[in-house]
């Protein structure tokens, strides 16, 4: 019986039943929702479950990012909210893994002192026997990769290593759609960002790896891949006299059965080569869509980014890529209020988007990260409220573009892989099989219609029939449209 809830009772343990319950709560990039399929598939070995109820639980464990400091101070407020469910029960164990548990290690166990494991994204593999451990009375154990500083680069580098071939379906986004990574870590070492030194030196991991895992992800039903890499376009891979580039990965991957889109993220501007432009132009399982990262649209703030590009070479780079992809779709992220940011630095970086027109961009406001190399050498001088300021004058003008791209989509009908019933809105009187559904174009945009559920995991014609900035709306082309007029109920 829940300490705070009296309607959860743990249901009784059967033969063949686990026994035991893990919560796993999961924050920041693809690359966390996918270490959390690991941890959890290591889990179910040792006989966990899956629950939704952290009361219910036996196990845990909040997969962390620490991009921004706000969703560092999110993650520490919500372990703080665990304290009475550790107090109720001292035998549930409670961890914190990711990319918060590397950056502040053992400091944890100051600011949340009924935490039981730190154990950083390099370092996962060590989780179920640290249960073992803790489950035996074991209190506040760490797993840390080495600093990089710490060793030589190899010794750095093994600290890193991912246990990537054990996988748990049931975690993905959904059964049809799987993260595959190629690469750990960063070398790039912009300066406002502490990922490399939270995920470690960067790894490309061996192109038979990567192939096998992909095989075994088509033979669980995954029909769309993405691969993941921080800088995914900068992937190498040397064995002796041979070298793998990203383009020779998706010609190997492309043949596989079963596997029907092909896409990676998240790309580095520099690395945008002619090779791989074309290669995604002439295998026509890879996606169009490619999210390459701008930053900011002024050489000063570029410069003190150490992005390594200036403006002129991302406008070179999208150039290449209309003039070798027939119809691309392009996205990046900005951070606005970046140190010295000026009204006129801002201004160019609303004309890059402007001139870019990107499918969708993600706007962040600069967060201070402590053991960066501009937090160490620059003041972080813009105020609050311009951030604030800049962010919305610049999600204004995307949004635009957004819903102008959008149109040119009106009338035309799209292929869809189904992802599901969407979980934004419900159709007045929907019941059983009829729904709301969702998926999403080769080119990565939303469409919604009413639907089946059955629909689920297809790849399905429909005509687009009305357009808003994030989502397009649409009629399946086979099955009769209803020609009700849609009313649309948020329930998000
Ligand atoms: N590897 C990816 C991005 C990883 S972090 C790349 O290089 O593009 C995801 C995004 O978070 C970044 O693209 C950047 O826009 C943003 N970001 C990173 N550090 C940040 C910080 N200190 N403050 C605000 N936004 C940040
Ligand atoms: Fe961070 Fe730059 Fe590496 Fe991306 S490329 S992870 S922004 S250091």
């Amino acid at each position: 019986m829940s300490p705070t809830n009296p309607n959860l009772t743990k249901p009784e343990a059967e033969p063949n039943q686990p026994s035991k319950y893990l919560y796993i709560e999961t924050v920041g990039c693809q690359m966390n929702v996918l270490d959390s399929e690991m941890v959890v598939a290591a889990l179910r070995k040792k006989g966990y479950a899956l629950t939704q109820e952290p009361e219910l639980a036996d196990a845990i464990l909040f997969n962390t990012c620490s991009v921004r400091e706000h969703a560092e101070e999110k993650a520490y407020n919500n372990l703080h909210h665990l304290k009475h469910l550790k107090l109720a029960n001292p035998n549930k164990i409670i961890g914190v893994m990711g990319c918060m548990a590397q950056k502040d290690q053992g400091s944890i166990f100051h600011r949340v002192p009924f935490v039981d494991l730190v154990v950083g994204p390099g370092q996962l593999h060590k989780i179920p026997e640290m249960i073992e451990r803790a489950e035996s009375g074991e209190k506040q154990q760490i797993a840390v990769s080495m600093g990089r500083r710490e060793g030589n680069i190899e010794e750095i580098k093994r600290s890193h290593e991912t246990f990537d071939p054990l996988r748990d379906p049931e975690m993905r986004p959904t059964p049809f759609q799987a993260y595959l990574r190629i690469q750990i870590g960063c070398d790039k070492f912009c300066t406002y960002c502490i990922v490399p030194l939270t995920r470690g030196p960067e790894q490309g991991r061996s192109p038979e790896q990567i192939v096998a895992e992909a095989r075994i992800l088509a033979d669980q039903g995954a029909k769309e891949i993405t691969l993941l890499g921080q800088t995914v376009n900068s992937y190498k891979y040397v064995e002796g006299e041979r070298t793998t580039y990203l383009a020779d990965l998706l010609q190997r991957i492309h043949p596989i059965d079963g596997i029907e889109r092909i896409k990676f993220v998240t790309n580095y501007p520099k690395d945008m080569t002619r090779e791989l432009l074309e290669t995604v132009r002439d295998l026509p399982k890879c996606s169009p869509y490619l999210h390459v990262p701008a930053q900011s649209g002024s050489d000063v703030i570029l410069k003190r980014m150490k992005r390594g590009y200036t403006t002129a070479d991302y406008y070179a780079m999208m150039d290449r890529i209309h003039e070798i992809i027939p119809r691309p779709s392009v996205s990046s992220d900005f951070i606005v209020g970046f140190c010295g940011e000026t009204e006129e630095d801002f201004q160019g970086t609303v004309d890059l988007v402007k001139r870019c027109r990107f499918k969708n961009s993600f706007i962040f406001q600069y967060s201070v990260r402590p053991g960066t190399k501009g937090a160490e050498i620059y003041q972080d001088d813009i105020p609050e409220e311009v951030k604030h300021r800049r962010n919305l004058e610049l999600l204004e003008v995307q949004n635009k573009i957004s819903l102008e791209d959008n149109m040119r989509f009106l009338g035309e009908t799209v292929e869809i892989l189904v992802e599901g019933p969407s979980k934004w809105y419900v159709r007045k009187g929907q019941t059983g099989d009829l729904r709301q559904m969702t998926g999403r174009t080769i080119c990565d945009r939303i469409v919604v219609w009413d639907g089946h559920m059955r629909q689920t995991g297809q790849l399905l014609p429909v005509k687009i029939t009305d357009v808003y900035a994030f989502t397009m709306m649409g009629e399946v082309e086979t099955i009769e449209s209803n020609s009700e007029p849609l009313e649309l109920y948020s329930i998000g």
